[in-house]
């Protein structure tokens, strides 16, 4: 074991020599983890479920930070409420179990050179019983700080351990990489697997980026970057390693996102050369047909972002274009001027919504529009009765049916249509790119819009949607009154019902929200029984609705049609409002529990409201002691109203992984890369990738970096069949 790491130390991070490379004791790169020196089987197996199964995965997994073990602090000089790395001798150790729970503490005594003692406290530590003997050398990690029972004790609390063997002076005495451990494969085992992996590296070990492209941001090649990052040189600042910004590091992060940009690229690159849709759009019959339907004049965003859409669907290649805009900014109405051009030109339309309330908002509004058109608008969600659905679908199929507004019902196999030409599809977030994609193959070739109201930080954007143009609508329709949000503790509530019964009186609709997350039975019946309360004790004379997920469809539509109506003056309601509903007239919204929802989910409910002229108030329902996060987030709200604000709060308050939920992880799955600490890598790195796939530059050097490019990553970035 000591004598791998000792070998590499006094070579790293130089190049192999001759005699190590003939060595048939040498690992190769392709060769599987298990046959590594203290691998075996079922280690192997906790590798493979990170998806490391070759020597060159191990290889890939960087530590995520570095202790420098030059020289350590002493223990007689912490100043407390610091975090320090300190080698220390373990006086004693013992788990001690509190009589009234069966939680249990372990408790660790050490004392280092400067001989003061620390006491080291792990929470649920009982399992530890026997781990540490007397005697043992430790390195321990973590904050320091005073006992705040035994003000002249120092304790750390949960600290990272790591036990020296007997006389093992390889992992100190200089800056030590620290990985995550895997399950029961320590951060100490894995540097050792590591640095014997890192014996496979030949040589001439080929590097992906474009030689030209690594010289003109001056980064090292990629083995020695990664002989670096994994042993880094005792002469590097700390620092620089621990914040991912030492030459080596910024050359693995950009290569990450070069990659990745570069398959961005060449996706967009092949729909541009697909043949598509040529609409017609400069026709007067057509403007007209455009003008006739708006019943408002548009602002200029809407103006803009039209033109940009006009323009694609011209072109013949398929548009593939995003747009996006705050919720309430007016996208609904741009989207269908753009369908009215694709119907005048003789194509249907779909309109994909995630919701079926959403879908029949837009139906209602798709009908009432394209009334004086004269356009055919058809209905599909799968709450259909089994008779008008076939003639829904026989309309869809013989081509009379000119939009077609439903849910993933439109994705569905009996869907034909006679000839789409345009497909829409509201916010983004909700469908995957798979269901996209299905839609897509329901046409040939058709032109997509992709519509979101998910205020997607710029450089997220770009990560994600890379291949989609953007179009923005950043401007509010004119008259909007700006909505106030104020955060109220529960004692509050009965003010808060005087409110809501005044603002109905004066004509106005409320909405009143729960939430009900999974629509769980027990989280369904709060709702319903806040319901019950509200109609007969607190609203006796007032009109209150009740809309939940569980209803059925006619239900629900029947709900949403009173409220729309006038006739349901309260409305009580889990998340189904969330997305799209569009009542001018509610202007009041509660959301009770409100520190049990997402900042961005609070702020598209309370898209809702502030729909018309008259001013808005959104009153948030919280615990009194909330703090941490959940009172960020109401705060954040009762701040501002504006949506990439929020987002930014969002995003930083979730990190990048949870802001578009799970169903996106795969596509934010970096290693190195965090496009969040990364902005400036991933311009750089777009900028390079689309150049190369441009080819004006630089001819031939795309087909050259493709042809040498090895299967993992080509299947990694889905550049196998591009090119
Ligand atoms: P979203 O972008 O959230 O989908 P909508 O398209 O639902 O927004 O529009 C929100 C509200 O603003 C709707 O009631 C719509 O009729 C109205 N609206 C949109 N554009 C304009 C405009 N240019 N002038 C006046 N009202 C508008
Ligand atoms: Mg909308």
């Amino acid at each position: 074991m000591l004598g791998h790491t000792a070998r590499f130390r006094h070579r790293l991070p130089g190049v192999a020599r001759e005699s190590d490379i003939n060595d048939a004791s040498m690992p190769k790169l392709s060769d599987e983890v298990k046959y590594l020196k203290g691998v075996g089987p079922a280690r192997a197996e906790v590798l493979a479920k990170r998806g490391i199964i070759s020597v060159e995965d191990l290889i890939g997994y960087l530590p995520f930070r570095y202790e420098d073990r030059s020289h350590f602090s002493q223990i007689a000089d912490v100043v407390p409420g610091n975090v320090y790395t300190l080698r220390v001798e373990v006086l004693e150790g013992q788990a001690i179990r509190y009589s009234r729970s069966s939680r249990s503490v372990y408790m660790l005594i050490v004392q280092d050179e400067s001989l003061r003692r620390l006491h080291c406290r792990f929470f649920h530590g009982g399992f530890m019983e026997g781990r540490y003997k007397k005697g043992q050398q430790l390195v321990l990690h973590g904050k320091v700080d005073f006992d705040p029972n035994r003000p002249a004790r120092l304790e750390m609390i949960n600290p990272q351990v790591e036990t020296l063997g007997p006389g093992d002076s390889t992992e100190v005495g200089r800056i030590v990489p620290i990985y995550e451990a895997m399950g029961a494969i320590s951060s100490r085992m894995l540097r050792r697997i590591v640095h014997q992996a890192l014996g496979a590296l030949p040589p001439d070990f080929p590097d992906r980026i474009p030689a030209d492209i690594l010289k003109r941001h001056g980064y090292p090649n990629r083995r020695e970057a990664l002989m670096y990052v994994h042993f880094p040189p005792q002469e590097e600042n700390i620092e620089k390693l621990n914040s991912f910004r030492s030459p080596a590091h910024m050359r693995l992060i950009f290569e990450e996102l070069f990659f990745y940009e570069l398959s961005l690229a060449m996706r967009k690159r092949n729909m541009q050369q697909t043949a598509g849709i040529a609409f017609r759009v400069r026709e007067p019959a057509i403007r007209e047909a455009v003008k006739r339907i708006l019943p408002f004049k548009p602002t200029g965003a809407q103006k803009r972002v039209l033109a940009e859409i006009a323009a694609d669907l011209e072109k013949p290649a398929p548009m593939n274009r995003l747009l996006e805009g705050d919720v309430g900014s007016g996208k609904t109405i741009v989207a269908l001027e753009a369908a009215t051009i694709a119907i005048e030109n003789g194509y249907q339309v779909s309109l994909m919504a995630p919701t079926e309330i959403l879908a029949v908002q837009h139906f209602l509004s798709g009908r009432r529009i394209f009334q004086k058109a004269g356009y055919r608008v058809e209905l599909l969600v799968s709450g259909l009765k089994a008779a008008p659905k076939r003639e829904v679908l026989a309309n869809i199929r013989s081509g009379k049916a000119q939009l077609v507004v439903g849910t993933h019902a439109v994705i569905e196999e009996g869907v034909v249509f006679k000839r789409l030409g345009l497909v829409i599809v509201d916010e983004q977030h909700r469908f995957g790119v798979l269901q996209r994609k299905q839609l897509i193959d329901k046409g040939r070739m058709p032109d997509v819009l992709v519509m979101t109201a998910t205020p997607i930080p710029r450089t997220l954007a770009l990560t994600l949607f890379g291949d989609l143009d953007t179009s923005v609508i950043d401007e509010m329709p004119p008259g909007r009154t700006p909505i106030e949000t104020r955060m109220v503790t529960d004692s509050g509530l009965p003010g808060v019902w005087d409110t809501v019964r005044r603002e109905v009186e004066n004509g106005r609709q409320t909405y009143v929200v729960y939430p009900v997350i999974e629509e769980s039975k027990i989280e369904l019946k709060a709702a319903i029984t806040e319901y019950e309360r509200l109609s007969k004790e607190v609203f006796p004379k007032l009109k209150v609705g009740l809309l939940h997920g569980r209803m059925k469809s006619d239900e629900k539509e029947s709900v949403m049609e009173k409220f729309r109506a006038g006739d349901i003056q309260i409305l009580v309601s889990t998340t189904v409002i969330e997305v799209g509903v569009d009542v001018p007239n509610a202007t009041v919204m509660v959301i009770e529990h409100a520190e049990r929802f997402g900042l961005a989910q609070l702020h598209q409910l309370r898209g809702r409201i502030g729909r018309g002229s008259e001013k808005s108030l959104c009153i948030l329902v919280a615990p009194k002691n909330l703090v941490g996060e959940g009172r960020e987030r109401l705060e954040t709200m009762v701040r501002t109203c504006n949506g990439f604000e929020i987002a930014e709060v969002d995003l930083k308050l979730r990190g990048p992984g949870e802001f578009f939920g799970t169903r996106q992880h795969g596509v934010m799955g970096f290693s190195v890369a965090n496009p969040l600490r990364d902005k400036e890598f991933l311009e750089l790195a777009r900028r390079d990738a689309f150049e190369l796939v441009e080819d004006k530059v630089n001819p031939g050097a795309l087909e050259k970096l493709l042809s040498k490019l090895d299967v993992t990553w080509r299947r990694r970035y889905q550049l196998a069949h591009v090119g």
